[in-house]
């Protein structure tokens, strides 16, 4: 039968760098107010696999990218998060060819989970940090029944770290942080609704993210010891704006997977990045777009006018003081 070490060694192969394990027991609810997409997650191990006896929790970092003024970005962490996705489902697939039953899941509240295998702990913005990899890690989870030596590490506190510290609460530009680990979600960029326009004071915040908001991870000092890497040039590529503004946007299916690469989430806020990196040599990209539907239309049109006249802003940039060179 397959030992935690056995598995460690696996998952080192496929580049997990942290493995840990719990019982196969439910998680608490989420708070009420959460994000529809969490309030849609599983709590129990059991309705994933009916026999499951352990929760694995796997760890893989990432180095977050060096954000470059004037062009469109994506977080790292949907990079790495693609790639740790397919790699987890391997795991499963080896765990499973041993003969043991082993379920790779995205269904379950991963966050608690990993707090109570151990693997990290929960912080004031809301993330799981993780050792020396601070909150720049991707955390999948598989459900099996082989019967795993369980952590069950009380959940409750927040990181000893977050006890004098609240530069997230301070840097985020929405104030969506509460101070206790949870968020007021109506406030965060990063969980607004794609089908409707971004909140016109909520645009010049997204920089040239096409994805996510980096902010309250970028200002963490649970964070310090994580460097910034270099975008790889086929992803660079993929991200020019000029590119993605004139709908060509499939390169970037296999860096970010089918569901972040569609079509109108990224043309959406490729729109506010134009204007928010000063780019007026997209103008004639963006009054094209003026006549699409919302959102898109009203981003480029918002996009255009205030690139037209002269009021575009930086955001405010968060990390400056914690690059590496
Ligand atoms: S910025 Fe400070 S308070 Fe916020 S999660 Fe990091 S260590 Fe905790
Ligand atoms: S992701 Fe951005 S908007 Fe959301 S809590 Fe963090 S800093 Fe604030």
């Amino acid at each position: 039968m397959l030992t935690l070490e056995t598995i460690r060694g696996m998952a080192l192969a496929l580049g997990f760098e942290r493995v840990a394990a719990t019982d196969a027991s439910p998680t608490g609810a989420p708070p009420p107010d959460a994000h529809p997409q969490a309030l849609s997650l599983e709590a129990d191990p059991r309705r994933i696999l009916p026999a499951a006896r352990s929760v694995l929790l796997l760890a893989m970092p990432y180095a977050p990218y060096w954000p470059r003024p004037g062009e469109a970005a994506v977080d790292a962490y949907y990079v790495a998060n693609n790639r740790a996705h397919e790699n987890a489902r391997r795991l499963a697939e080896e765990i499973s060819a041993t003969g043991a039953q082993a379920v790779m899941t995205s269904s379950l509240r991963v966050k608690p989970l990993a707090v109570r295998a151990g693997l990290g702990r929960m912080g004031r913005n809301g993330l799981v940090a993780v050792g020396g990899f601070g909150s720049r890690v991707s955390l999948q989870t598989i459900v099996t029944d082989l019967p795993l030596p369980a952590s069950r590490e009380d959940g409750g506190a927040l990181d000893a770290r977050c006890d004098h510290c609240h530069l997230c609460e301070q840097a985020c530009p929405t104030q969506a942080l509460r101070g206790d680990g949870t968020m007021d979600i109506g406030r965060c960029v990063r969980a607004q609704p794609e089908n409707r326009p971004l909140p016109e004071a909520m645009r010049s915040m997204t920089g040239g993210s096409l994805l996510g908001c980096d902010i309250c991870q970028r200002c963490c000092p649970r964070n310090a010891l994580v460097r910034e890497a270099e975008k790889p040039p086929a992803l660079a590529g993929a991200l020019d704006l000029k590119r993605l503004l004139s709908g060509d946007y499939k390169a970037l299916i296999p860096w970010l997977g089918r569901n972040n690469a569609r079509k109108l989430r990224l043309l959406n806020r490729a729109a506010l990045a134009a204007a928010n990196g000063g780019r007026k040599d997209l103008l004639p990209e963006l009054e094209a777009l003026r006549g699409e539907p919302e959102p898109l239309g009203e981003h480029a049109a918002w996009s255009a006018e205030t690139l037209k006249h002269g009021d575009h802003r930086e955001i405010p940039d968060a990390g400056a003081a914690r690059r590496s060179d």
